[in-house]
């Protein structure tokens, strides 16, 4: 049988077998002796345990599409990332970070703007000015009021998702409306194992509808964009493209170079300002890291 890790706690692997339930496994024999070792997301073939209640062994770890360090999950799909538009605020800055670390890990992005309830539409109409020519997906929701959940939900159908963001934007919140159905078919053990003060220091992945995964990552501990060259982190800057070829000189950096394009695009409101401010904080950042 089959199914994908959701959780693993002291040594326990916790499987989950879409519309049978989660199957509590140890690695067992041959497997073991690998260097591989099980990582949350991985799809895993097990052997059930007989006379057992919802016991047995991973045998396999099935090939995996990919795999995080930090959060350490295999198989993403996506990340969704949460901020909110009002309490806390967005900081861009730190959202623009991780829009360049996914898209180095090749990983598609949706942004999702939590908490729209308690800001005005003109509000919310420059959030999504920002990212409007960057190409991704931006989600607008809240929690509170139900507002574009099953949007999200959609998104996130038959897939692996982190669900990443700061604390106190929602998260939680959302999670909770996603995944109230899944909660009745997985009983016990779920409730076991489901978030908690104790799982709070290791990704756990939360299994709703028939194939579907959010994996709930504590914290942003985990960005790193140091190992960007800084002469390439114009290119994470999607929007900035079109106007590049106009721009004085080749490879131009859009900073203090003379007859830039992309600054006249700035200047003329063409390119937001937030973005334009995050990219030179970021470019300058991986300069004072290429000075030693
Ligand atoms: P997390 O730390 O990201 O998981 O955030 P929580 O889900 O714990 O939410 C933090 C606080 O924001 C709680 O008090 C929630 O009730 C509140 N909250 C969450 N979503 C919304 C929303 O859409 N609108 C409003 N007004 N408050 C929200
Ligand atoms: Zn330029």
């Amino acid at each position: 049988m089959v199914g994908k890790i959701i959780k693993g706690i002291a040594g326990f692997y916790y499987i989950h077998v879409p519309e049978k339930g989660i199957y509590e496994c140890k690695a067992r024999g041959v497997f073991r002796n690998k260097k591989i070792k099980p990582l949350i997301g991985d799809n895993v073939e097990i052997d059930i345990l007989e006379n057992e209640d919802m016991k047995g062994n991973i045998l396999e770890i099935l090939p995996r599409k990919n795999s995080l360090i930090r959060p350490t999950v295999a198989n993403i799909d996506q990340v969704v990332i949460v901020f909110a538009v009002e309490n806390p605020k967005p900081n861009f800055h730190l959202l623009d970070k991780f829009l360049i670390m996914a898209e180095r890990e090749n990983i598609s992005v949706v942004i999702c703007f939590n908490k729209v309830d308690t800001v005005s539409d003109e509000d919310l109409d420059d959030i999504k000015s920002i990212y409007k020519d960057t190409g991704y997906d931006v989600l607008l929701t809240s929690a509170t009021k139900d507002i574009g959940i099953s949007p999200l939900r959609e998104i996130l159908y038959d897939k692996t998702t982190v669900f990443a963001g700061p604390s106190g934007v929602g998260k939680s919140s959302i999670l909770n409306l996603i995944q109230s159905v899944e909660m009745l078919e997985t009983g016990e053990v779920s409730e076991k194992i489901k978030r908690g003060k104790h799982t709070t220091r290791h990704a756990t992945l939360l299994a709703f509808d028939k194939d579907s995964y959010v994996v709930d990552t504590p914290g942003f501990s985990s960005l790193y964009i140091d190992e960007i060259e800084k002469d390439d982190l114009k290119n994470y800057f999607i929007e900035f493209k079109k106007y590049e070829d106009n721009c004085k000189f080749y490879g131009c950096n859009h900073i203090s170079e003379p007859d830039c394009a992309v600054k006249h695009a700035l200047e003329n409101g063409e390119i937001s300002k937030l973005r334009y401010e995050s990219y030179k904080m970021l470019y300058d950042e991986l300069k004072d890291i290429r000075r030693w």
